[in-house]
């Protein structure tokens, strides 16, 4: 699988970590009673078969987060963009 860094170009995806679901939301509040909500965003992922949202760093490149469109059955790539605009825009 190769990924298209906005800054690097097309890449092996060896150069990537991937960080997961990029669609989840941090909670806004640090009060004991979100600990749940906490707990949910920090370990409990879906395991999706499909096309999702993902969070890679292209750690063995130029270190930017980067927010990656992809099928998780079949590996195909719909598009990258940099976490901070995926964040502005909310699409990749
Ligand atoms: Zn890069």
């Amino acid at each position: 699988m190769r990924i298209k860094c906005p800054y690097c170009g097309e890449r092996p995806n060896e150069e990537f970590t991937c960080l997961g679901d990029a669609s989840l939301k941090r909670p806004t509040s640090n009060e004991p009673d979100t600990m749940d909500e906490w707990f949910d965003y920090v370990y409990i992922r879906d395991n999706l078969k499909g096309r999702m949202h993902e969070h890679w760093h292209h750690s063995g490149g130029c270190r930017s987060w980067l927010v990656v469109d992809r099928d998780t059955e079949t590996h195909e790539i719909f598009g990258v963009t940099t976490a901070r605009d995926y964040n502005a825009k909310g699409k990749v």
